[in-house]
């Protein structure tokens, strides 16, 4: 595995190193840049289907807002109601502890094999790499999720996690680890999985899931997948864990129809998803299936610290994806050069509140403010607020890159001296006239070599607007004087 495809980091990521190779990688580029645009498309293209999408994403952002404000006494409710129904609740207040009790639960239950449904909460904390160090087979179920596993590598969107690969790619990794002959076409490829993962199924002791929302008021489980797999997971094995951040409560079974309707299309542009399973405790004896046991664990690492700051509202994410999608970074780079678990415009404001912003120090700079991000966003997230806000916490706490901060002082100076200004512009425009061919730039020196590195600079306007407008003005006097 690269460095690149690992999430948790003892040292710090190397942005600058990762988003080169990453925007000198053209088929990844192309690849990511068909997809994203594909994606994106199909969410403009349905979300008229809402009637007036502005109102009932209002009415989302409005729901998360009082479910946040509301936490304490909601989650109150979830648990009472998934132990009244027979479930079993744990609470994690880090990763390591969500680690430890799974895996305990994966002991006492006596596991062998472990289907997993797919999880971006198991991705922060690694769960896989931890049940295998304990001796467990783990199986990722979701088609994209078993394609990286068997490649070895991580999630590069929060959806649809293998958008980084073309089919060819998957047709030479399936031929080189399931020994089968090389074919490109998906049908050919899926069936291949199928027939691997129901095996899986059969034979699983075991089942995690992550959540889409947690129902406050009857204790259910929502879980959605296009592909069948959640319903799989939850109800063919003996035990199944469900594992979620503890921002994923509704109060309402109402609440939820609102979400459903944001999540599904905002994420892959459609009315609904395949497979929406709702799941209320363990199994009865009148139910033809289900688990015999089952566990919820809530996780919060770094979840309340977030909710107490300025940057709360943040958790009232959905996990779409739609910012992705929408983001012209992201569309560039792909996820992995982002080199933490949530990539895209909601990664570069979760990512360093979860964790450690002097670590993630680049996130909340690799964006260009477009605001493309804060308009696909079905729960109204202002991200691009949230970023200037890290920025300014970055700088304020002299955590930015000391280039980065003298170049903002010495910016600072030159635009409030009408001296240093002019002077400085003066230069500029002459520097250059001298690197310019054709009125564009394709060639800067030094410090300021990365900004021509993937695109050219205009030249600067030959005369000054100020002192065109003099000119002007002094022309429309001598008319007027006339
Ligand atoms: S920030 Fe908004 S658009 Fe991005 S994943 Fe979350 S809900 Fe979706």
């Amino acid at each position: 595995m690269t460095q690149a495809q690992t999430h948790e980091h003892a040292t710090k990521p190397d942005f600058k190193r990762s988003s080169t190779l990453a925007l000198a990688n053209k088929r990844l580029g192309s690849a990511m840049d068909a997809a994203t645009r594909r994606q994106d498309n199909g969410r403009r293209a349905i979300m008229p289907e809402l009637g007036d999408p502005l109102a009932i994403r209002e009415l989302g952002a409005r729901i998360k807002n009082h479910t946040l404000h509301n936490l304490d006494r909601y989650l109150t409710q979830l648990v009472e109601n998934v132990r009244r129904h027979g479930g079993v609740v744990h609470f994690a207040e880090t990763g390591e502890q969500a680690r430890e009790i799974i895996t305990d639960i994966a002991r006492q239950a006596k596991a062998r094999t472990i289907v997993k449904g797919k999880s971006m909460v198991s991705e922060e904390i690694e769960l896989n790499d931890a049940l295998e160090a304990a001796g467990f087979e783990v199986a990722e179920t979701d088609l994209g999720e078993y394609i990286l596993q068997l490649a070895g590598e991580k999630p590069s969107h929060i959806v649809t996690p293998v958008l980084h690969k073309t089919r060819e790619d998957i047709g030479k990794l399936f031929a080189e680890k399931l020994g089968i002959p090389y074919t490109s076409d998906p049908e050919e490829l899926t069936a291949v999985a199928r027939r691997v993962l129901r095996e899986k199924f059969r034979t699983a002791d075991m089942g995690i899931t992550g959540v889409n929302f947690a129902v406050a008021e009857t204790g259910t489980l929502c879980i959605v997948t296009n592909e069948g797999n959640g319903r799989m997971c939850t109800s063919r094995p003996r035990v199944l864990v469900s594992l979620m951040g503890m921002e994923k409560v509704v109060p309402r079974m109402v609440d939820l129809a609102v979400m459903l309707k944001l999540l599904a299309k905002s994420a892959t542009g459609q009315r609904i998803t395949c497979y929406t399973n709702l799941m209320t405790g363990p199994k009865r004896p009148a139910d033809a299936d289900g688990p015999e046991e089952f566990h919820l664990v809530i996780m919060d690492r770094g979840r309340s610290s977030i909710l107490a700051s300025d940057y709360w509202e943040a958790l009232r994410c959905i996990r779409c994806g739609a910012c992705l999608n929408a983001c012209p970074v992201y569309r560039k780079l792909g996820g992995h050069a982002y080199e933490s678990v949530y990539p895209g415009p909601i990664g570069k404001v979760i990512t360093p509140l979860l964790t450690d912003l002097a670590m993630y120090n680049h996130l909340p700079q690799a964006s260009s403010l477009c605001e493309a991000c804060f308009e696909a966003c079905p729960m109204r997230i202002n991200i691009p607020a949230m970023l200037l806000g890290l920025r300014s916490t970055l700088v304020r706490t002299k955590q930015a890159p000391l280039g980065w901060r003298l170049g903002f002082k010495g910016w600072r100076m030159g635009m409030s001296s009408h001296f240093l200004y002019s002077w400085g512009a003066r230069f500029g425009r002459w520097g250059l006239r001298l690197l310019s061919k054709n009125g564009w730039t394709s060639w800067l020196p030094g410090p300021f070599s990365p900004w021509t590195q993937y695109r050219d600079l205009p030249g600067m306007a030959p005369r000054p607007f100020h002192r065109r407008w003099a000119n002007l003005k002094k022309e429309l006097d001598e008319e007027a004087g006339r």
